[in-house]
C-alpha cells in the first residue's frame, strides 16, 4: 500500500507497469529511482534586513533519453519525495510525448504568498547560485511548475548566464517571450490536455459541444482548461471551479473570463457574482462530463473513488489519483486520461522553446498549435492502441508505453 506518499505511489505505478511488460530486475531497480538528486540551503536576504534560510532540491531521475528536464515548484509543503515523484512522472512523460528528452524537478519549501518580489528574485538568483553548475542545455533544463512564473525563470537565466558568463536561452523553458520564450507556452499544458479530450470524446462517441464541465485548481492550468475547453471542443458548459480557497459552482455555466477576471481581482473564485460556494471535495463528486483535476496530487483516493459520477477525468494535475482509486474508477469506467498524458502539453511547448532557442528562430503561435496538437494526438493514440491491446486501465497502459521507451533508450545505452 502506497498510502498517500506520491513517490511511493509513482513506484507502485512503475511496479504495476514492470510486471505486465516483463521488464528485467536490473532495468526495472534503475527506473525505480532518482539517477542524482541535489539538497541545498539557500540564504535569503529579507526586505525587513534579517536572514531566512530555504531548503531545495533538484532531483534529475532518468536521462537515458536525453537531458533531464522539469518544473520548479515553491509550495510551503513541497518534501523531496514529491519532487522524486514528479520527477519521475516527467521521465514518462516526456517519453509519451516521445520528446529527445528525460526527467526532472526541482522544488524550494516556501510560501511565496508570503514574500515579496524582492525576495523572490533573491531565492531564484540564489536557486541558480546553489545548483546552477548541475544545469545547463545539455543537463537539465527547469521550467515553472506551482507558484512559479516566466519572471521567476527569467530571473534564473539572468543570473546563470551571469555565472557561465555568456547567453543561455536554452537552459530554462517557461521564459517571457521578449527574452526567449516560446509562443504557446502559457497555455500549453491545458491545451494539451482538452486535445486529449477531444480525441476521447470520439473515441467515447460523446458530444462535446454539450458537455458540462468542473475544474479544481484555478491556476495557471485551470484557468487556461476553463476558457479552451469551449474554445477547442466548439461548446461547453463550466458548472463549477476552485481554488486553495474553495470552490464555486452554478448549474446553468459559469462565465470562464469573467471567473477569471475575479479570481485576478479578489485572489479566489470565492464570491463569484451568480455562484453558490462548493467544497473542493464535493467539486470532484459533481455528475459532470469532464472534470480536470487540476490543483494537487492525492485528491482521488479510495475514500471516494466510487463517488467520482465525470465521464471523462482530464487530469491536468500531477498525480491526482491514487493507485487503488486507479482501479475503482476502471471498473466503474469513468475514462483517465492520465497525468503525464494529459499534461504533456506544457513540456512539449517548452521542448518547441529549447528548439527555438538553439536555432534562434522564432515559430508561429500557429506553428507551435499545429506541432502540439500533432505531438498530443499520437501520444494519446500510443496509449489507446496501448490500452484496446493489454485490456488495462488507462495509466497503466500510458506506463506501458512510457517505460517501454525508456527502458530501450537505457538498453541502448548498454546500462542494463
Ligand atoms: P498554479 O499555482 O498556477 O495553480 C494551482 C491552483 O491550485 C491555484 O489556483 C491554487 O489556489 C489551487 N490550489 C492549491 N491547493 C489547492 C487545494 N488543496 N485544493 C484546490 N485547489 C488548490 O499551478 P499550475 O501551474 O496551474 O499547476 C497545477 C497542477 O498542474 C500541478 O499539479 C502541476 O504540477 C500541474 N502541471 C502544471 C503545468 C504547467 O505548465 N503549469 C504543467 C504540467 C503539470
Amino acid at each position: 500500500m502506497s498510502g498517500l506518499n506520491p513517490f511511493a505511489i509513482a513506484q507502485e505505478q512503475l511496479d504495476e507497469a514492470a510486471e505486465r511488460l516483463g521488464l528485467d530486475k536490473a532495468t526495472h531497480e534503475l527506473l525505480r529511482s532518482p539517477m542524482r538528486e541535489y539538497h541545498f540551503t539557500i540564504p535569503v536576504k529579507m526586505d525587513s534586513g534579517t536572514t531566512r534560510v530555504f531548503k531545495g532540491y533538484r532531483v534529475q531521475y532518468n536521462n537515458a533519453r536525453g537531458p533531464t528536464k522539469g518544473g520548479l515548484r515553491w509550495h510551503p509543503e513541497e518534501t523531496v519525495d514529491t519532487v522524486r515523484a514528479l520527477a519521475a512522472w516527467m521521465t514518462w512523460k516526456t517519453a509519451v510525448v516521445d520528446i529527445p528528452l528525460g526527467g526532472g524537478k526541482g522544488g524550494i519549501v516556501c510560501n511565496p504568498k508570503e514574500l515579496s518580489d524582492g525576495e523572490k528574485e533573491r531565492l531564484a538568483r540564489g536557486f541558480i547560485r546553489a545548483v546552477g553548475r548541475e544545469l545547463g542545455v545539455h543537463r537539465d533544463v527547469p521550467a515553472p511548475d506551482v507558484y512559479t512564473t516566466p519572471q521567476i525563470m527569467a530571473w534564473m537565466m539572468d543570473e546563470y548566464e551571469v555565472m557561465m558568463g555568456h547567453s543561455h536561452p536554452g537552459m530554462i523553458t517557461g521564459k517571457p517571450i521578449p527574452i526567449g520564450g516560446s509562443q504557446g507556452r502559457g497555455d500549453a499544458t491545458a491545451r494539451g490536455g482538452v486535445y486529449c479530450v477531444r480525441e476521447a470524446a470520439k473515441k467515447l462517441g460523446l458530444n462535446v459541444e454539450n458537455a458540462s464541465y468542473a475544474i479544481q485548481g484555478f491556476g495557471n492550468a485551470g484557468q487556461f482548461a476553463a476558457t479552451l475547453h469551449a474554445e477547442i471542443l466548439g461548446g461547453g458548459t463550466l458548472v463549477a471551479a476552485s481554488d486553495s480557497r474553495g470552490g464555486v459552482m452554478c448549474k446553468t455555466g459559469l462565465d470562464p473570463d469573467a471567473l477569471i477576471r475575479h479570481k485576478r481581482e479578489t485572489g479566489s473564485v470565492i464570491g463569484f457574482p451568480g455562484s453558490s460556494e462548493i467544497s473542493n471535495e464535493d467539486l470532484l463528486e459533481l455528475e459532470v462530463d469532464v472534470l480536470y483535476p487540476s490543483a494537487l496530487e492525492g485528491v482521488i483516493t479510495v475514500k471516494n473513488a466510487a463517488n467520482i459520477k465525470a465521464k471523462i477525468s482530464c487530469e491536468l494535475a500531477n498525480g491526482p489519483t491514487t493507485p487503488e482509486a486507479d482501479k475503482i474508477l476502471f471498473e466503474k469506467g469513468v475514462y483517465i486520461i492520465p497525468d503525464f498524458l494529459a499534461n504533456a502539453g506544457g513540456v512539449t511547448v517548452s521542448y518547441f522553446e529549447q528548439v527555438q532557442n538553439t536555432y534562434n528562430y522564432y515559430w508561429s503561435l500557429e506553428d507551435v498549435h499545429q506541432q502540439l496538437d500533432r505531438k498530443m494526438t499520437d501520444a494519446f493514440s500510443a496509449v489507446y492502441d496501448m490500452q484496446q491491446k493489454a485490456k488495462v486501465h488507462n495509466r497503466l497502459a500510458a506506463y506501458m508505453v512510457s517505460v517501454t521507451r525508456v527502458a530501450e533508450a537505457c538498453k541502448l545505452r548498454g546500462w542494463v
